[in-house]
């Protein structure tokens, strides 16, 4: 084996290993220090209101700017720290830091992602009341945003988890809803708050009828549920009125800002994007 035959033998296996392999290791490590090297920071992207263009709440999107590389997608890392416990504190980090500029917009929530092996974790419920209590904001302010894979494979541990959330006052999200195989027939017995609908389907909203009926028939029989949708991705004015007149509740997307810093979160908290008969341009938070 490749132990007893010597340290050269080792060295060429590695080289030939799968440049996949070898780029995830890298990752992997990296990450391990990237907290501690004060390598990751977060983004916050606005989430406005249909009816009157008001920001609600911002989403928080981490960033990872490795001093080597440049910055790294969290498309990339997340699922590497997904199958490591990297991605608890990785994700402790991201909550405790989105819960303290959380301060600097009263009014408004935080939406922070949640991947499924956190939101499996042993006491997830008291783990999240623990960071909530010491930010010292209300459980209301805090949007917990799970994907399908979180809530399918254990389904019935996952609706009593959901059901204690939202019994202690947390808002509960669906993200990326209809890329993966749930129904709005099998989350009935889920408490959840919001649906987002996967970006995905509001971009091809203007070229196929497909997309634009699918997420025709989300808004519709989610909000008969009594959910709120939010439309993802929302990038373009065309999206903005066909979403409206379809009766989403919540957009966004590029169309309104790009995730920004704190700093320029903090600005956009207390701006309106812009009139309902949308006579300004919107605000770009880049001002
Ligand atoms: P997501 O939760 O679905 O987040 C939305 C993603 O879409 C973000 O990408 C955002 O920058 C991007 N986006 C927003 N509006 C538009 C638009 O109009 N057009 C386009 N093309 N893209 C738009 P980002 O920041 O690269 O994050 C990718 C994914 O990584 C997230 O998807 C989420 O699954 C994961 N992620 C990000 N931050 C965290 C985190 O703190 N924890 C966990 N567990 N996952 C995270
Ligand atoms: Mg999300
Ligand atoms: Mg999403
Ligand atoms: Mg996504």
């Amino acid at each position: 084996d490749a132990k007893r035959v010597g340290k050269g033998v080792v060295r060429l296996f590695d080289e030939s290993m799968d440049e996949g392999v070898r780029v995830r290791r890298g990752i992997e490590g990296g990450l391990k220090q990237a907290i501690d090297r004060g390598e990751l920071s977060l983004e916050f992207q606005p989430i406005v209101s249909r009816d009157r263009i008001e920001v609600v709440g911002f989403e928080a999107l981490v960033r990872w700017n490795t001093s080597d590389f440049g910055p790294i997608s969290p498309s990339t890392f997340i699922p590497i720290a997904e199958e490591s416990n990297l991605i608890h504190e990785l994700g402790d980090w991201v909550l405790a830091n989105a819960l303290t500029e959380l301060a600097a917009w009263p009014g408004q929530y935080v939406s922070v992602n949640f991947s499924p092996r956190q939101f499996r974790r042993t006491n997830f419920v008291g783990h999240i009341t623990q960071a909530v209590l010491a930010a010292g904001i209300e459980p209301s302010q805090l949007q917990i945003e799970i994907t399908e894979t979180a809530i399918f494979d254990d389904s019935d541990r996952a609706a009593e988890t959901l059901y204690k959330l939202r019994q202690m006052g947390f808002r509960i999200a669906l993200d990326d809803f209809g890329t993966g195989y749930s129904s709005l027939y099998n989350i009935r017995k889920f408490a959840l708050d919001s649906l987002k609908i996967d970006r995905s389907f509001i971009d091809g909203m203007g070229r196929e009828r497909e997309s634009a009926a699918i997420v025709h028939s989300i808004i519709h029989l989610g909000r008969a549920l009594g959910l709120e949708i939010i439309a993802e991705g929302v990038e373009t004015e065309a999206q903005v009125q066909a979403l409206r007149i379809a009766g989403a509740s919540h957009l966004q997307g590029f169309y309104f800002s790009h995730p920004v810093p704190a700093d320029v979160a903090r600005d956009m908290a207390v701006a309106r994007f812009a009139t309902d008969d949308r006579e300004e341009e919107p605000a770009t938070g880049t001002h």
